[in-house]
């Protein structure tokens, strides 16, 4: 049996990149997946692979994201691990200068506020189950001042990391574990949209990864996989960074 034989993971964002990777290796390691995302055609095919099922949700709605939750835990009898991965990184999410209050509105939203929410809703059922690993998706760009450009994607991201930490306090004695993922530069649709648009940041970017190549989504669904596994029985309100070497430079 898998490392997560038998688990119930549910993964937002899971119908593209690193939602996607996780998906595929939580179910090889035996979880039963609930795959949640905005794009219901992309995220429905997500599950019908795996076996899993789909809820159609947007993780920034507060509604959406408490009968996501319940509604799991109604379906399933109960919730092992949340992978909350959804988020945006806009190619117009630029210097503070031309930023506008809209645009940084709409990252904090989707990216931070999303993660309050799935946690929140969560919680309580692991809580009653004693046990339930939470795993976060931050950024290698929420650890140094200059990865990037986008300033309200980094805020986003060093929010998360500041959360998780809080929560991964709070309930460490209750047998829940909250870590934050830091993955680095990563070939899915989100950066390659960016980089289409903006070619010399690509290549900036690389320079400054000690591998020389950007990650590909299934090494950072192995750290997911590690991370929402009993390995990781002692790891909690800490940041896993998997960024071929960037912010270790
Ligand atoms: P992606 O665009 O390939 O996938 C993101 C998925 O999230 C999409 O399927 C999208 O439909 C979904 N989504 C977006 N908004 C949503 C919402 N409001 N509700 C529900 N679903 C929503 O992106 P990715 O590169 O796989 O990124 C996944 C996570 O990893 C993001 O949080 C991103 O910030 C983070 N990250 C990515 C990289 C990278 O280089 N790709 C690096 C560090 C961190």
């Amino acid at each position: 049996p898998g490392r997560l034989q038998d688990r119930v993971a549910v993964v937002t964002g899971a119908a593209s990149g690193i939602g996607l990777a996780t998906v595929r290796r939580f179910a090889a390691e035996g979880a039963q997946v609930v795959c949640v995302d905005i794009d219901a055609e992309a995220g429905r095919r997500a599950a019908e692979e795996v076996d899993g099922s789909f809820v159609a949700a947007d993780v920034a709605d507060e509604a959406a994201v408490r009968a996501l939750f319940d509604g799991v835990v109604e379906r399933y009898g109960r919730v092992d691990v949340a992978f909350n991965n959804a988020g945006i990184s806009p190619p117009d999410d630029d210097s503070i200068l031309e930023t506008g209050l809209d645009a940084w509105e709409r990252v904090l939203r989707v990216n931070t506020t999303s993660v309050y929410l799935c946690c929140k809703y969560v919680i309580p059922h692991m809580r009653r189950q004693g046990r339930g690993s939470i795993i976060n998706t931050a950024s290698f760009v929420a650890l140094m001042g200059a990865a990037t450009s986008q300033i309200a994607y980094t805020a986003s991201k060093g929010g998360v990391l500041a959360l998780t930490r809080e929560l991964g306090v709070q309930f460490a004695r209750e047998g829940i574990r909250v870590n934050a993922l830091c993955p680095g530069p990563v070939a899915t649709p989100l950066l390659r949209e960016l980089f289409a648009a903006d070619p010399e940041r690509a290549a900036r970017r690389l320079v400054h990864v000690p591998m020389g190549r950007f990650g590909e989504p299934s090494e950072i669904a192995a750290a997911v996989a590690f991370l929402a596994s009993d390995d990781a029985s002692f790891m909690t309100a800490a940041q896993f960074v998997v960024d071929g070497g960037i912010t270790g430079a």
